[in-house]
């Protein structure tokens, strides 16, 4: 970021310059994809749009919070980045038995009464998010296509390979050939030393991820 700009005669023959060198092969105006798929460490914040209710089709009402997930990967490109979530509710799905909000608490370690209300829940998530907790998270690509009017492409797989392993932010909607650009979606909340601890399937054992 340009500090300070200072007007110049590019024609004066007394200025210096520094030297640039760039790839020739690389796009100026490609934007960074999204971290990659997998697990990643990740501090948890409430997003600008903090809490919402609303009613689900089927009439029940709801809580939602919108997180803010700030990548933890000291020396890669996706250190600090954002991934949100803007689906963290209190609707429990007849699939899991619980809802995602819960799923978010017990990633950042808070336990919670299995009866209680939907503001509890928001509460106690609200007071947890205050300490800026690391939890894991699993992100998925996921592309939307405008001309469709869907998500019409799942997985970083769809998305064209780079030569460093990786995937283009950008790729051709299966459906209608458009153009698709690649979203992260957070998919599982888990504690951060899941998995990580000394004997790690067994002591990851008493939590869950949040399937939906
Ligand atoms: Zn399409």
């Amino acid at each position: 970021m340009p500090q300070q700009l200072e007007a110049i005669d590019i024609n004066d023959l007394s200025l210096t310059s520094e030297e640039v060198e760039f790839d020739p092969q690389a796009e100026a105006f490609a934007f960074p994809p999204p971290p990659p798929e997998g697990d990643h460490l990740a501090v948890l914040l409430l997003g600008p749009q903090g809490f919402k209710r609303g009613t689900a089709k089927d009439g029940r009402p709801f809580i939602t919070a919108y997180i803010e997930a700030r990548i933890q990967a000291p020396g890669e490109r996706w250190d600090d980045r954002p991934v949100f979530d803007n689906f963290v509710d209190t609707l429990i799905s007849p699939f899991s038995g619980t809802c995602r909000m819960v799923g978010v608490l017990k990633a950042l370690g808070r336990t919670v009464e299995a009866r209680t209300k939907a503001l509890e829940l928001a509460r106690a998530l609200h007071a947890a998010l205050l300490s800026q907790s690391q939890v894991s998270i699993t992100v998925k690509w996921r592309g939307y296509c405008q001309n469709c009017g869907g998500e019409t492409m799942k997985g970083a797989r769809q998305f064209p390979a780079t030569a460093d392993g990786g995937h283009r932010a950008v790729g051709e909607c299966p459906t209608c050939k458009g153009e698709v650009a690649a979203q992260a979606r957070i998919v599982a909340y888990k504690p951060s030393n899941a998995g990580i601890t000394p004997g790690g399937a067994s002591s990851a054992a008493s939590f869950d991820d949040v399937p939906f």
